[in-house]
C-alpha cells in the first residue's frame, strides 16, 4: 500500500492527447494517477513527469483495455497499492475510419474491442471497488459522432453511441451506493486522433463550430475534473457536450 495515496484516479489512455490532459488536471499532492496505453513504443513518461511535477503520485503501465486478463491485472495493481478508486475515467479510444461498403470486419471488431468492450472491462472492476467504497466518479469520454453520426466512421460512432447506453445504465445500477456515471461527448479535438485530418478538412470543420476554433484536450480535462468534484454530486447519467457548439 502507497501510504501517502489518499485519492486514487484512474485514466485509461493516459499517454497522450485527452487523457494526458486529465491525468495532468487531476494531479496534486496525494493523489495516485494511474494511466495505462497499449502501443509498445509507449512509455507514458511525459505523462508521469507531468503528475509528478504536480505533486502526484504517477504510475503508467501498458495495458490493452479491451484485455479482460491484462485489465484484471492492472486493477489488481492499483487496488494492491492503495486499497481504492475514487474516479475512473474510461478515455483510451481509437479510429478505424472508412465508409461502410469498405469497412472491413476487422475494423469494426477492433474499434468496438477497443472503446466499448475496453469501457465495459474497466467499468465493471471499478465498480466493485467503488460499491464497497459506497463511492465513485466514472467518467466515460465519448464523442459528437456517437449521437449525430458521422461519414466514415460507422464503427466509432457505433462505439461511441453504446458507450452512452452503458453509461445511462450503469448511473441507473449504481446511483443507490453513491456511484455516479457521466459521459463527455467532445467535438473536433486536435489530438494526434485528428493529426491525419489535412489543413483543408480541419478548417472545414472549424467553420462549423460557432465558437470559432478546435477544442484542446484541457477543454475536456476541465469537465472531467468538474463531473469529479463536489460541485457534481447531484449529476448522474447524463452526456456532457463540449463541442464548441458545434452539435447542439
Ligand atoms: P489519442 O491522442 O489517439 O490518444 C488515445 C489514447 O488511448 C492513447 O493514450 C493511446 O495509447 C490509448 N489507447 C489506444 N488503444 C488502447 C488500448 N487498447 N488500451 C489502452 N490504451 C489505449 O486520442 P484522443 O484524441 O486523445 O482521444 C481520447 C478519447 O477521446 C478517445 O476515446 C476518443 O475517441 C475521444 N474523442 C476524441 C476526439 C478528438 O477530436 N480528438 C473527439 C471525440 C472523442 P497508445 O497510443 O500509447 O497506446
Amino acid at each position: 500500500m502507497i501510504s501517502d495515496i489518499k485519492r486514487t484516479i484512474v485514466v485509461t489512455g493516459g499517454s497522450k492527447g485527452i487523457g494526458r490532459a486529465i491525468c495532468k488536471a487531476f494531479a496534486a499532492p496525494g493523489v495516485g494517477v494511474y494511466f495505462n496505453f497499449n502501443s509498445p513504443e509507449t512509455t507514458g513518461q511525459d505523462t508521469a513527469e507531468e503528475i509528478s511535477a504536480a505533486g502526484g503520485i504517477p504510475k503508467g503501465m501498458r495495458v490493452d483495455v479491451a484485455s479482460e486478463t491484462e485489465i484484471t491485472d492492472f486493477f489488481k495493481t492499483v487496488l494492491d497499492e492503495t486499497g481504492r478508486i475514487d474516479v475512473l475515467v474510461n478515455n483510451a479510444g481509437i479510429t478505424k475510419d472508412t465508409l461502410l461498403l469498405r469497412m472491413k470486419e476487422k475494423d469494426w471488431d477492433d474499434v468496438i474491442r477497443v472503446n466499448l468492450k475496453g469501457t465495459f472491462n474497466c467499468t465493471k472492476i471499478a465498480a466493485k471497488a467503488m460499491l464497497k467504497q459506497r463511492y465513485g466518479r466514472i467518467i466515460n469520454i465519448t464523442s459528437i459522432a456517437g449521437v449525430a453520426g458521422n461519414p466514415g466512421q460507422a464503427n466509432y460512432a457505433a462505439s461511441k453511441a453504446g458507450i452512452i447506453g452503458l453509461t445511462k445504465t450503469v448511473a441507473k445500477e449504481l446511483g443507490s451506493r453513491g456511484v455516479t456515471a457521466n459521459a463527455i461527448a467532445p467535438g473536433f479535438i486536435r489530438t494526434d486522433m485528428t493529426a491525419g485530418l489535412s489543413e483543408k478538412a480541419a478548417s472545414d470543420i472549424i467553420a462549423q463550430i460557432p465558437l470559432g476554433r478546435a477544442g484542446t484536450p484541457e477543454d475536456i480535462a476541465g469537465v472531467a475534473l468538474f463531473l469529479a468534484s463536489k460541485s457534481a454530486d447531484y449529476i448522474t447519467g447524463q452526456v456532457i457536450h463540449v463541442n464548441g457548439g458545434m452539435y447542439t
